[in-house]
């Protein structure tokens, strides 16, 4: 057997509201799974976000989207199993639900951008997180403030060094990462835009902005 057969399984959750899926969620799905050597990225959406107010179209419109942003990108995976449970999303039962899946030895890693990083010590259950996966930040242009001093706690003595150190055991460190392309982009300012009748090509994938457009959704009524 190739050695690559009895590694264990390197995956990685990307979690959002994805409300509406955009380039730079995909762009950096597509480096971090190259940047970590991963199997699989799972973009999941939250059917109920705890710690934002409702998205503007409902949890299966975009899962659609996000299944058609993706298409068939290699590694990239579409998955709805937060749209399958009851209450408030919290990823550490997404992780929780992972980890049964895969295995006590896959390398699980919840991925997620600086902004949503700054509220890490705010979520459900932190320190289950880190029991669960590792934690990988993804540099995101304008959002470079400072960490929360209950962050700083939270994350006291997990920092590994590099991606390799980071894959060597199953969870509990934390990696972060300046993935080569860097995008301006956001699922508010795409909102935003669509409201007015503003252009957001080239900001979504084609298959996105035309089911969007054709369905009118995000237009201000
Ligand atoms: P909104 O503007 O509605 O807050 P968003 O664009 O931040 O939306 P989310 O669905 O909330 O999108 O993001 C899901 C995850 O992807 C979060 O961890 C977020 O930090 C990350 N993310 C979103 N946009 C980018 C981007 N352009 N570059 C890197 N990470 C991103």
């Amino acid at each position: 057997m190739s050695e690559r057969a009895t590694a264990p399984a390197r995956l990685a959750m990307l979690g959002g509201t994805f409300d509406p899926v955009h380039l730079g969620h995909l762009r950096s799905a597509v480096e971090l799974r190259e940047a970590l050597a991963l199997d699989r990225v799972h973009l999941i959406p939250a059917a109920m976000p705890p710690l934002r107010g409702e998205p503007h179209i409902a949890p299966e419109e975009r899962l659609a989207l996000l299944r058609l942003g993706i298409g068939n990108t290699p590694g990239l995976v579409a998955d709805p199993r937060e749209l399958a449970r009851d209450g408030p999303s919290y990823s550490a039962d997404t992780l929780a639900s992972l980890r049964e899946e895969f295995g006590a030895e896959a390398r699980l890693v919840m991925a997620l951008g600086h902004d949503a990083f700054l509220r890490l010590a705010e979520w459900h259950a932190p320190e289950r997180l880190f029991a669960l996966a590792h934690v990988v930040v993804i540099d995101r242009p304008d959002h470079e403030a400072p960490l929360p001093s209950a962050l700083e706690t939270l994350i006291r003595g997990r920092e590994a060094a590099d991606a390799e150190a980071l894959m060597a055991r199953p969870a509990g460190g934390l990696l972060r990462l300046a993935l080569p392309t860097r995008m301006a982009i956001s699922a508010t300012a795409v909102r935003d835009r669509l409201a007015m009748g503003q252009s957001v090509r080239y900001l979504l994938p084609e298959a996105v902005e035309a089911r969007i457009l054709e369905r009118g959704l995000y237009r201000r009524h």
